[in-house]
């Protein structure tokens, strides 16, 4: 016998029509890609949307088509967002940050038919638009004046050019949003693939709202009408962690940074639109304390930060909270996963503990919401006690998790039961917070034990001198692998080998002491922020341990 409940189709697009109807007045900020700061609210920003997809279904896109992005957080990318998946289209962000040679790969593996892009990056889509076949039009996200000018500069040469303003010049705003099925795709995410080619994550509408309405919970975005969010982290990587829809779904202001993510920039924003939210990874944060404590910032109307896509460091947390009086939540999760999967916030008899307590489980990645299971295996596929020690195989499964990569690629890392294997390595506890030990791929094998190099990195990064840190395992003919700490020293810090050693002593076993530590000006990062260790293994690869000699 089937419920006797409407049935009402979880579609992404009715989120704006939500906002529009209940919120109209709420405003979105933008700091625009052509400078000034710009204000619009839900109601305009829903009209827009639809102007957007009336102007794509007049040039014959069909459902089911790719749309790509290739834009920072803007008021004009949120409307394109939503127009594209009101007209049945599937929205899907290229990450500036990639090579040329990556997004070209991406944008054909997609087969993306139109290309809306930011003015930031002309020469770049000048740069791979002749190896685009199937890219019909490129869209500048602009009005036809900066478009003109941005041609004066770069761009000139790039094929069916039209500003944003024009195209949907001619669209009525009345535009009825197609009746589609909720399972339908929507939106198209490219892992960040260090290894091997990237692979896409194609979401549902039903995934995608199901994924916002878990974000906004109480125990994770914590997100309502009188918040003013600001979502650092793009709307390229993992979806701005869901933000675009959570946001809008609850009626609370969104304040967007569009390129502009330096500490002074970020910091303006969160003072003048006086941002209670705001989310983006431990780089982010890195720079934007150092510019806060030396220009004596003070944080009065922020209350939360989400901080996720690395592990955010202790030293980090205690620096929020302590100094700023900000509530750090740490988030693990993953493109695959839409990208919630846990949030660190305090279980009830956690809240009970002291401080110096509870930061210990603020530092773990957390518990998992509702709608994301969760387990650790061996490489046997046999599940491991939840017991905080045991380390294995994160495997997730849930409603707004990746059941398979676009064309059918990555086919390993699903099981038959419709577990799929995050990469990540991890324990979890009686209490269910996980804590990452590492990616598989980064774990160091010493002597047939697991050393994680993420504790280590993080202890490391508490030192007052260590500005980032990272751990790879290096050759070693005894034990296999050995730990080497690589460090970036503070702008003018004075500290040695000797003392960082001394500094991580009784902090980690014995036996996970590094072997050496290395001081350089830079460690390399991904498109997405995190410490790219397969380039380090490479700067590293020669370089032989003092201890190897043994
Ligand atoms: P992405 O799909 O780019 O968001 O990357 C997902 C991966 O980032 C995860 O599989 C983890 O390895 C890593 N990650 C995300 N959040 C955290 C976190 N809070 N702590 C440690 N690693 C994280």
């Amino acid at each position: 016998m089937l419920g006797l409940m409407q049935d009402w189709p979880l579609l992404v697009h009715k989120i704006i029509d939500h906002a529009a109807q209940n919120h109209g007045d709420r405003e979105v900020v933008t700091r625009s890609v052509e400078g000034p700061i710009h204000r619009t609210n839900y109601r305009e920003i829903a009209v827009r949307a639809r102007k957007v997809a009336e102007a794509l279904d007049r040039l014959g896109l069909k459902e089911g088509d790719r749309i790509a992005t290739l834009a920072w957080n803007t008021w004009r990318h949120l409307e394109t967002w939503y127009g594209i998946t009101g007209m049945g289209g599937v929205y899907h962000t290229l990450n500036p940050r990639l090579f040329p040679d990556q997004l070209i790969y991406i944008a054909n593996h997609a087969e993306d038919k139109v290309i809306f892009f930011d003015i930031t990056f002309a020469s770049l889509v000048e740069q791979i638009a002749p190896k685009l076949p199937k890219v019909e039009l490129y869209i500048a996200m602009t009005d036809a004046a900066h478009l003109a000018e941005m041609t004066k500069k770069s761009g000139a040469n790039i094929p069916n050019l039209v500003a944003y303003e024009e195209f949907i010049a001619g669209s009525s705003g009345t535009y009825e949003w197609k009746q589609l099925d909720e399972k339908a795709a929507c939106g198209l995410c490219y892992t960040s693939g260090t290894t091997g080619n990237p692979k896409g994550v194609l979401y549902s509408h039903r995934s995608n709202m199901l994924h916002a309405m878990m974000c906004a919970q109480t125990d994770a975005q914590a997100v309502c009408s009188r918040d003013s969010i600001l979502p650092v982290v793009p709307m390229f990587h993992a979806n701005a962690w869901g933000l675009a829809f959570s946001a809008p779904m609850v009626g609370a202001k969104l304040v967007m940074p569009g390129p502009k993510l330096d500490g002074a920039s970020v910091c303006e924003l969160l003072t003048t639109e006086r941002v209670t939210m705001t989310a983006a990874v431990p780089t982010v944060w890195l720079t934007a304390l150092q510019y806060m404590d030396q220009n004596n910032i003070s944080l009065p109307h922020l209350n939360r930060v989400m901080i996720g896509g690395s592990a955010c460091p202790r030293s980090m947390i205690e620096t929020f909270e302590k100094k700023y009086n900000v509530q750090v939540i740490h988030a693990w999760g993953m493109t695959e996963m839409s990208p919630l999967g846990t949030i660190g916030t305090l279980k009830h008899h956690v809240a009970e503990l002291p401080h110096d307590k509870q930061m210990d489980y603020k530092v773990k990645q957390g518990h998992p919401v509702f709608g994301v299971e969760m387990k650790i295996t061996d490489d046997d596929n046999n599940e491991l006690p939840r017991d905080g020690k045991a380390f294995g195989r994160l495997k997730v499964r849930g409603p707004a998790i990746v059941k398979g990569y676009f064309r059918g690629e990555g086919t390993d890392a699903f099981d038959d039961d419709g577990w799929f294997d995050t990469g990540d390595v991890a324990t979890i506890d009686s209490e269910s917070y996980m804590t990452i030990t590492d990616r598989s791929k980064d774990v160091i094998k010493s002597g047939g034990e697991w050393i994680s190099s993420i504790e280590i990195e993080n202890i490391a990064v508490g030192h007052p001198a260590v500005a980032e840190a990272a751990v790879i395992g290096v050759r070693h003919p005894k034990w296999d692998e050995r730990p080497l700490l690589i460090v970036v020293k503070k702008p003018g810090a004075a500290v040695t080998r000797e003392d960082i050693l001394e500094y991580l002593k009784g902090k980690i076993a014995k036996w996970w002491m590094p072997d050496d530590v290395q001081f350089v000006a830079d460690i390399p990062h991904t498109a997405t922020g995190k410490i790219q260790k397969t380039t380090l293994r490479e700067q590293f690869h020669a370089y032989r341990l003092p201890t190897a000699a043994e």
